[in-house]
């Protein structure tokens, strides 16, 4: 970021700057009186309006936070996990007297330009309220910790205040985070995606590395474990894997991503866990079984399906099938398109995820929306995910071979363009909304049709005609291959290298 809009300076000095110029202004003309105001609003909205110091110690067993307020104190302190209030092991005055917490910090009764302190415990991964996963992973020598857990805000910030968060850590220790760098090492300030969109935090002793991948950079941070991960075979694979979404569907739409890769995961595929989060830089998140060899890693679909998400904005979770559908369909198309896998497997792969999504829908009657839920309660998930990829197939085969549009359509295009024109990313959307924008962009109502269709519905979408057009013989999950020449060179437009 600019440097003009980074500061170093503390709360107290501010305030004594500030009556200097105060006491300055009274002595002076009208005229000095205009420059006097002019410099000190350029030189004040420097400030931080909330200026956070974190220390911890080398254990990583806590962390210390000294919370400093310009101006008037918010009412109270909030913060995103329902475990926040668990881990917090006190808060107190500057002048040590506690202050008695109840499920928020109340901050009203505070003079101005107050300070407090407070404690939060990060050495194990409590899930007592909050079973949105563990908000704590530790690991050799550094841990990620959940923003939501430590990092107490008010429920909204004042339009245009601006929030840092400066780490004060032990020697050789680094930070990461999903916050915007500033040009001074371990302070970022925190930008304006919602503070209740989740986003993460390593701290300590870890791999760390920056690479660029067209017009996005990702920091990369991967955590020491047992055996340690060969970490710049990791890094080669997140960055191919990236240039290959930017190659089949185009740049990815973030000038910055982060990817926090943690080892140790237990499991026999080489990335069992993956997902994304959006508070802040998205940031992508990999639990990796670093036993796996690396030609297993690169035969997996996972960080494709994970890198697929960014091109769609924060979605509503209830809306998690139009996400989830988008991922699944764009992780065989993408690894076809370069070369990972060959067409006829990509072709097998998504059928065989549309005869389990249409047998579960067969077996449990809900409707998309319904199972949609229900995953969040742990209940399957192939309906939903298969569910939303076959709608996105039917769009896409449906504006390929629409013959009177000018122009060639393709998902690909309407993607591109929606993220050119229309991605706001400070904000949650919902399905609704996103395909609206693709109908407006392609230029006649389809997507939302479709959506109006099938989300309400318990049919697993009818996938007939979709099929006839790119001379597919489906029975079950099995597939034949019909060699028409118009059905040929449209299964190519989709799923070919282009070479
Ligand atoms: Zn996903």
């Amino acid at each position: 970021m600019d440097s003009s809009q980074f500061t170093v300076g503390r709360q107290g000095n501010a305030r004594i700057g500030v009556q200097v110029v105060y006491e300055t202004i009274r002595k002076l003309n009208l005229v000095n009186v205009m420059f006097i105001f002019v410099c000190l609003f350029t030189w004040s909205a420097t400030y931080a309006d909330y200026q956070y110091r974190v220390s911890t110690d080398a254990e990583l067993k806590k962390l210390l936070v000294n919370l400093c307020f310009e101006g008037d104190a918010p009412a109270e302190l909030v913060a995103e996990s329902l475990d926040a209030s668990v881990a917090l092991l006190g808060v107190w005055r500057e002048s040590g007297e506690p202050i008695k917490i109840s499920g928020v910090i109340p901050t009203d009764q505070l003079p101005n330009g107050a300070c407090i302190n407070y404690q939060v415990d990060i050495s194990r991964g409590i899930q007592r309220h909050d079973m949105t996963g563990p908000k704590v992973y530790r690991s050799t020598g550094s841990s990620g910790v959940s923003n939501g857990l430590w990092f107490w805000r008010p429920e909204v910030f004042e339009k245009n205040r601006q929030v840092f968060v400066e780490f004060d850590l032990p020697a050789d220790y680094v930070v990461t985070t999903a916050w915007n760098e500033t040009d001074k090492e371990h302070v970022f300030e925190v930008p304006k995606t919602p503070y209740d969109w989740p986003s993460w935090t390593v701290l300590g002793q870890f791999f760390k590395k920056q690479v660029t991948v067209g017009s996005a950079q990702l920091n990369i941070a991967i955590l020491n474990g047992s055996p340690n991960p060969d970490a710049d075979s990791l890094v080669k694979w997140i960055e191919l894997e990236a240039s290959f979404v930017d190659k089949a569907v185009g740049p990815i739409p973030y000038s910055n991503v982060q990817v926090f890769i943690f080892p140790n995961a237990r499991a026999r595929q080489p990335v069992p866990v993956a997902y994304v989060t959006r508070g802040g830089v998205p940031t992508l998140h990999m639990m990796i079984n670093q036993r796996r060899s690396m030609e297993e890693f690169y035969d997996d679909w996972t960080a494709t399906h994970e890198l697929s998400h960014l091109f769609l904005p924060f979605i509503e979770p209830e809306d998690a099938w139009f996400y989830e559908g988008f991922a699944s369909y764009y992780q065989y198309v993408v690894r076809a398109r370069i070369g990972a896998i060959d067409e006829a497997e990509a072709w097998s792969k998504l059928i065989y995820g549309f005869h389990r999504g249409r047998r579960e829908a067969e077996a449990r009657e809900l409707t998309l929306l319904e199972a949609t839920e229900k995953m969040y309660a742990g209940e399957p998930f192939m309906q939903v995910y298969w569910g939303g990829a076959a709608l996105m197939l039917t769009a896409d085969v449906q504006m390929r071979v629409k013959k009177d549009k000018i122009g060639d359509w393709s998902l690909d295009r309407v993607v591109r363009e929606f993220n050119a024109c229309c991605m706001d990313r400070t904000r949650a959307w919902t399905a609704k909304e996103v395909l609206s924008k693709f109908d407006e962009i392609y230029g006649s109502p389809m997507f939302v049709p479709l959506m109006r269709r099938y989300a309400t519905s318990n049919d697993f979408p009818d996938l007939a005609d979709t099929f006839g057009s790119l001379g597919l013989e489906v029975r079950g999950s099995d597939v034949t291959f019909i060699d028409g020449s118009t059905q040929r060179l449209l299964r190519d437009q989709i799923m070919s290298t282009g070479e």
